[in-house]
């Protein structure tokens, strides 16, 4: 009888250790993974940031971006909260999340469903989201995430079709490739083919924007009739992925030299290789006696506004919004912002701009899928098809 105390505490404990739910385990060591410090304060309820990300000259800080695996999740409900969601932006304040935000969910990183439950807190900058979790791990971000390895998937594939050449523009700090995708019927003779360079993920928090440039190469090696005539009347050149490293790394804006690559392009003190590759590549197809018709450069603004926009100063682009927003899901706005490799480009008296798409809803409750994201670059070909030749 005397060891009976001894025998019936160690019991006890063995029962509460396993009725305690197992700890959710984060990581985010993979293509496009990002996360700060996150830890579980109470039962399924885990707490922290994202990573913050400092500009190389010390003004500016981007936080937004986040993609983690969470692990031991199978039948619970999950609460999240991220805090000091607050950065700078052009030496101002910077805030992306509203009760808009929706973060996207995955069992496999290829189907996502948004996360509904949320609420963004204005006052703390805190933004607080929950689910149930069928299956475990489970993998969320952001928004719907364009890894580096979907690209090379894509080349992949896009290297096989006798209509696109790739090559190569440079390599990054973590040698990486930036590579060209020219698209166009090789057999056509060159004379009157449109000239037209696109332009994606010079930021790399922006993933929207590499699923309509790997829309429109889709669209374009695609035996759609409007896909031919496309192709017997351009020649498209498209850079996918501008910022390969910070893709990788998950910084929300930034190459991994801290460098904001849409910033630097009229700044020579400032010259990535990125960046460098693709203006020397201008450069001599201009001086070889070539055009450029038209520059695009593909972004994304915020989970917020349920348009689109298109920013440019040429008024002869005016009508190409018009035809745009007869193919796209959502409308279409234009502002006359311009970045700086617009302003490269303007400065060459080449019709340039940017589009800046939404990541965010319809308007009728629903949100934007990858489907959507793909055929903004459809619609992209068909508008300008229409905009140069009918
Ligand atoms: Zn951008």
């Amino acid at each position: 009888m005397k060891t009976y105390p001894y025998l019936i505490f160690p019991l006890l404990g063995l029962l509460v250790v396993s009725c305690k739910s197992p700890s959710v385990k984060i990581s985010a060591d993979f293509d496009k993974g990002s996360i700060g410090n996150m830890t579980e304060t109470n039962s399924n309820h885990l707490s922290g940031s994202t990573q913050h990300w400092l500009k190389r000259d010390g003004i500016g800080d981007q936080y937004y971006w986040f993609y983690f695996k969470a692990d031991q999740v199978k039948n619970k409900r999950v609460i999240f909260e991220l805090k000091d969601l607050k950065g700078v932006y052009r030496e101002t304040p910077h805030i992306v999340y509203t009760d808009y935000t929706q973060p996207v969910y995955s069992y496999d990183q290829k189907h996502w469903k948004r996360i509904k439950n949320v609420k963004y807190d204005t006052s703390t900058y805190t933004f607080v989201f929950s689910e149930r979790f069928e299956e475990e791990p489970v993998w969320i971000a952001y928004a719907h995430p364009y890894p580096t390895s979907r690209l090379d998937e894509l080349l992949e594939k896009v290297k096989s079709s006798e209509y696109a050449k790739i090559s190569k523009l440079a390599r990054t700090k973590e040698k990486r490739d930036i590579s060209l995708v020219h698209i166009t019927d090789h057999e056509t003779p060159a004379e009157d083919k449109k000239n037209i360079l696109i332009l994606a993920l010079q930021h790399a928090g922006e993933d929207a924007g590499g699923f309509m440039a790997e829309g429109i190469i889709q669209f374009l090696l695609s035996e759609a009739k409007e896909a031919v005539s496309a192709r017997a009347r351009f020649n498209y050149f498209i850079v996918p992925m501008m910022n390969p490293d910070g893709i990788f790394n998950g910084t929300s804006r930034y190459n991994m030299k801290m460098e904001d690559l849409n910033n630097i392009w009229l700044e020579d003190d400032k010259k990535q290789p990125e960046v460098t590759g693709l203006k020397n590549w201008a450069d001599s197809w201009l001086s070889a006696g070539n055009d450029i018709d038209l520059f695009i450069d593909i972004h994304n603004h915020t989970q917020f506004h349920q348009y689109n926009v298109f920013i440019f100063q040429d008024h002869e682009l005016d009508s190409l919004v018009t035809i745009m927003d007869k193919f796209w899901p959502i409308r279409i706005w234009h502002s006359e912002f311009k970045g700086s490799s617009c302003s490269y480009f303007y400065g060459r008296d080449i019709p340039s701009g940017t589009i800046e798409l939404s990541q965010s809803h319809l308007g009728d409750g629903n949100y934007l899928t990858i489907e959507d994201y793909l055929s903004f670059g459809k619609g992209a070909v068909l508008a300008l098809n229409e905009f140069y030749f009918d």
